[in-house]
């Protein structure tokens, strides 16, 4: 059983919160203010409420899974943590700002780990006051239903490092692919192009939103349609991941989609506002062009 911190308590922040107290560890998660870390814990809260309506998850197992998890409003605290995780904004002026802060409680012998999609975990590891503790830990979304972690150790991770967070990602009953410190790493230097030329499809008027979708689905065997799964991951997030790509690869074929760009301005940034490519007030998504 370990002790985490997760900094950043988002779509993803709150599902990491959420599956390693389910799978027992103690989790004080956190976010720009102890009221903004409350609240997703109320969130956290009434999402097992529903799936114990439903049957899905004992109600006991709700009430152990909540009682381990702690809001907290500031790092003081997580000098007490294992591991601290952090899954805030895509952006490496936020992380760097958190690593810096963060890593002044970090104990000398914790793991300092981050959930970015695309943000080289060399360079982050230099915010952090040992390199040899600093990871990636890429978890897929939503985190307590996808079976997937991507491992990514920087250039100064020490194996030791790797070893204890490979263990621990499979502690929280997920597969493990160990990636190389190279843009995007495994998953999304392959899903993001396809999202964004998906974009790019939708842009030049090829096709509707729903005829995209249904012919990934159908033609490729795909769950969702590439234009569902963006408003799934946020559009902002993909359009911070397709630019780290494109500004540390500098190739032309990472360029964003303009009309990514309008949807992210338009603050249209998929499921967690409400409204991406499709508009999700009403009962059945709606596409929005
Ligand atoms: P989100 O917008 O839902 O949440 C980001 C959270 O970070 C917000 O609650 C925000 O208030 C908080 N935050 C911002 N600055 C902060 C700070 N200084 N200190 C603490 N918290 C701060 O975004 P998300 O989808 O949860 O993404 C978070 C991270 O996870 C990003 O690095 C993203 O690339 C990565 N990620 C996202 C997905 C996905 O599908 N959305 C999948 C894997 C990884």
């Amino acid at each position: 059983m370990k002790k985490v911190a997760v900094i950043g308590a988002g779509q993803m922040g709150s599902g990491i919160a959420q599956t390693v107290a389910q799978f027992g560890h103690e989790v004080m998660l956190s976010d720009v203010s102890l009221e903004l870390a409350q609240a997703a814990v109320g969130r956290i809260d009434a999402g097992l409420a529903k799936l114990v309506e439903r049957g899905k998850v004992d109600g006991a197992e709700a009430k152990a899974t909540m009682s381990r998890i702690t809001p907290v409003g500031d790092y003081a605290p997580m000098s007490e943590a294992d591991l601290i995780i952090e899954a805030a904004t895509e952006k490496e002026e936020i992380k760097k700002a958190i690593f810096e802060a963060a890593g002044k409680v970090l104990a000398s012998d914790a793991i300092m780990a981050s959930n970015t999609s695309s943000i080289p975990i060399t360079r982050m590891a230099n915010y952090s006051p040992d390199p040899a503790r600093f990871i990636g830990l890429h978890f897929f979304n939503p985190v307590p239903v996808m079976k997937l972690i991507e491992v990514i150790p920087g250039l100064a991770t020490a194996k030791a490092t790797t070893d204890d967070i490979v263990e621990f990602a499979e502690s929280l009953g997920k597969e493990v692919v160990l990636s190389q410190d190279e843009p995007g790493f495994v998953v999304n230097r392959i899903l993001l192009p396809m999202i964004n030329e998906a974009i790019f499809v939708l842009g030049q008027s090829t096709a509707s939103i729903e005829d995209i979708d249904k012919g990934c689905r159908l033609g490729l065997n795909h769950p969702m349609g590439p234009l569902q799964l963006a408003d799934f991951v946020g559009l902002d997030t993909c359009l911070d991941i397709i630019m780290v790509l494109y500004k540390t690869t500098r190739d032309a074929k990472y360029r964003p989609a303009p009309l990514l760009v309008k949807y992210v301005e338009a603050g249209w940034l998929g499921r967690k506002t409400g409204k991406g490519f499709y508009d999700y007030s009403g009962e059945m998504p709606v596409p929005t062009r």
